[in-house]
């Protein structure tokens, strides 16, 4: 038996473990905003860590939950697996929704999106230190907490540890529902365009006032026509507002704008359109805030051959692999952006991120597992 069918077989054997730790896991309510909830789990994660011999910090954040970054080994180069703690879920979801495994699979709120692959992560570690696989390379394991609201608090430690890596490994849930890679993410961007305009009375002075909502209107299919679906850009007017009653000339309305895009030349082009709206009617202003997020993840040679490996790695294991990309946007792009070669999806297999039905498929937590154990070693 080969080293990595050997892997294989030890996570198999330990599957009804890894959804013992799974289930902890989603037990564990942690939403992006509640800090205490976030740090229980931190100090949850550093404990597990531990227990597999890693050096562990947990790095304090203010606004956001406390990071965990473990390492293995301490040469430089090696490997970064990103994952985040996270989820969009709100204290008490549990109470509606508990855990539930049914028909092979997992319910929970945070299972699929990320904390199974949390769970493969350090299952994948286990695995190569109990049959003494564990690469000379180094590993280390970052787990953020404030990734489902844009990563201020965690940004520039996953760009530092990306950069003092050779490869990273994204441990976001796979492309439903066969499990697909992610070799390419939109990049992403928020904006705010808000129009000050002059309140003046409906009746008795409407000629005194420039109606903002009215200017706001002639803006909005300017930037509707920025969307190209031939380049795979698209632009989003999401939400709209303005004006307090029907008698007042309203002197402010904003749209939220929502922005993707392929490649860092598109993102280019939509910011300045945006920036450069001009007003139609005379006295109107126009203000853009907000701005690019997430850079686009392209699909590179780079990335292409970590998929390369990844490939290798499942057929040598039997198991089926893919490759596609999403418009939605994961701290692979950060990494991604800086030129370190980037392989996102590599979490478990599932469906229904952000959704009512989230779920894992739990004959993928072993599978996963050892493919990215393979990966670790290749
Ligand atoms: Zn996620």
């Amino acid at each position: 038996m080969t080293d990595n069918k050997r892997l294989h077989s030890y996570l198999r054997d330990h599957a009804p473990d890894m959804v013992a730790l799974l289930t902890r896991l989603v037990e564990m309510e942690s939403p992006s905003d509640h800090k205490p909830s976030l740090d229980r789990l931190a100090g949850a994660l550093a404990t597990e860590a531990l227990s597999l011999g890693a050096e562990v910090a947990v790095l304090a954040r203010e606004t956001a939950g406390d990071i965990v970054r473990a390492r293995w080994g301490d040469a430089a180069g090696g490997t970064l697996l990103l994952c985040h703690m996270d989820t969009v879920w709100e204290l008490g979801t549990l109470a509606t929704r508990p855990v539930r495994i049914e028909d092979g699979r997992l319910y929970g709120p945070g299972a699929f999106d990320m904390k199974g692959g949390i769970v493969n992560a350090l299952w994948a570690v286990r695995a190569l230190r109990e049959l003494g696989l564990m690469p000379l390379r180094r590993i280390t394991l970052l787990i953020t907490s404030d990734e489902e609201t844009g990563s201020q608090a965690s940004r520039a430690l996953i760009e530092a540890e990306a950069v003092a890596h050779e490869a990273v490994y994204v441990l976001e849930p796979a492309y439903p529902p066969l499990g697909a890679l992610k070799t390419w993410r939109k990049g992403t961007g928020e904006y705010t365009v808000t129009v000050t305009g002059r309140a003046a009375h409906a009746g008795a002075a409407p000629e005194q006032g420039i109606n903002a909502i009215v200017e706001l209107a002639q803006q909005i299919p300017t930037i509707a026509a920025l969307t190209d679906y031939a380049t795979g850009t698209t632009v989003n007017v999401g939400v709209i507002s303005g004006g307090s009653r029907s008698n007042v000339v309203p002197d402010r309305a904003w749209a939220e704008v929502d922005v993707r895009t392929m490649n860092a030349a598109e993102a280019a082009r939509i910011d300045a359109a945006l920036r450069g709206l001009t007003p139609r009617l005379p006295g109107a202003q126009i203000t853009v805030g907000g701005g690019a997020n997430r850079p686009p993840m392209p699909r590179s040679e780079a990335t292409l051959a970590l998929y390369a490996r990844a490939k290798a790695a499942a057929d040598e294991l039997g198991l089926p692999l893919s490759e596609t990309g999403t418009g939605g946007g994961s701290d692979g792009n950060f990494t991604a952006a800086l030129g370190v070669p980037t392989l996102d999806g590599l979490g478990v297999t599932g469906d229904g991120a952000h959704a009512l039905h989230e779920h894992v498929e739990l004959a993928s937590l072993p599978e996963r597992a050892a493919l990215l154990a393979a990966l670790l070693r290749s």
